[in-house]
């Protein structure tokens, strides 16, 4: 299964989306150099990030939406991980998550 097919099964649409965006920017031009615990990476001469244990950023995606980012991508690529894996993807953002929480909705506008 590709990345693109993985992402789209596990997240939800807009999550998704977001997610195909950051991994076309992971391939981009990146430079990244790892210590311990921690890489810092920058990619097509942007602004430099700190990834930590390859799970957390200090980016403003990273920050504001939860999903992982194209650093996160790079770090991992970097290890030789794989570069996108479902664990990531917060639970409010997967798709399993959301039709449930609709169901839920849903049994709440019948019944009231
Ligand atoms: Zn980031």
């Amino acid at each position: 299964m590709s990345d693109k097919e993985k992402v789209y099964r596990v997240a939800m649409l807009h999550a998704a989306n977001l997610l195909m965006a950051q991994l076309v920017m992971s391939l981009k031009d990146s430079n990244i150099s790892s210590a311990t615990d921690e890489c810092t990476v920058t990619i097509d001469g942007g602004h430099q990030h700190i990834v930590k244990g390859l799970v957390e950023c200090d980016c403003t995606h990273f920050l504001t939406t939860g999903l992982p980012c194209a650093h996160i991508f790079v770090a991992q690529d970097h290890e030789g991980q794989v570069k996108f894996v479902s664990d990531l993807v917060p639970q409010r953002w997967q798709r399993t998550y959301s039709h449930c929480m609709n169901r839920i909705v849903l049994t709440r506008v019948m019944f009231q």
